[in-house]
């Protein structure tokens, strides 16, 4: 077992900051042990310790959200490992992740200590895909809807500047033309525009 190359200590000078393990050598009994020298980040203080307990790396974390991102911090524990297609929660949020940088490359796995950034995507909320009728007209409409919600036939949605009731949706188990589908299962919603009335009186 590799030690690890940074984690988050306790360093003496300056609090809690990312260390360099300069020299390290790992155990595993009940508890994992690291023996080596240690550079604060921050501060520079080098110091030979023992570590028993580690404290969770602060990890970069970067989640889309449709068409919007944001940079998060996740804590994550050294040791582990974190695989694209993991799903994690981040601020109270579940998100899949998409991809892994470590360094400068991408890869698929890697233990948490060795991560740069991680990307992901919010997995509580879903794009559903719309397809808008109009006349002669078929109009292509998103929305981001959160995953569990349904939708129903006859039901009427919202779309941009109009109003549009639901005709049939298709899943990947096929057309619906009755009933409820939530928004993590639908691959397109077919609508047909509600005619407005000409005058309001
Ligand atoms: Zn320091």
């Amino acid at each position: 077992m590799e030690p690890p190359s940074a984690l988050h200590l306790e360093c003496p000078n300056c609090g809690r900051a990312p260390h360099r393990v300069l020299r390290g050598r790992l155990s595993q009994g009940e508890e994992l042990v690291l023996e080596g020298v240690f550079r604060c980040l921050r501060c520079g203080h080098t110091r030979r310790d023992t570590h028993r307990e580690w404290a969770p790396v602060q990890v970069p974390l970067v989640v889309s959200d449709g068409d919007t991102s944001r940079k998060v911090e996740v804590d994550l524990f050294p040791g582990e490992e974190v695989r694209v297609g993991d799903s994690l929660e981040a601020k109270g949020r579940l998100v899949r992740i998409t991809a892994i940088e470590v360094g400068e490359r991408r890869v698929q796995a890697a233990p948490v200590e060795t991560i740069t950034t991680l990307w992901s995507q919010r997995a509580d909320r879903v794009t559903v895909k719309f397809s808008l009728n109009r006349g002669r007209r078929t109009i292509p409409y998103e929305l981001r809807a959160p995953s569990d919600e349904e939708f129903q036939i006859g039901d009427q949605v919202r779309l941009g500047r109009e109003r549009a009731v639901i005709r049939r949706i298709n899943t990947h188990r096929g057309t619906l033309r009755d009933g409820v589908v939530p928004a993590r299962d639908i691959v397109r919603v077919y609508c047909q525009a509600v005619r407005r009335p000409r005058s309001h009186r």
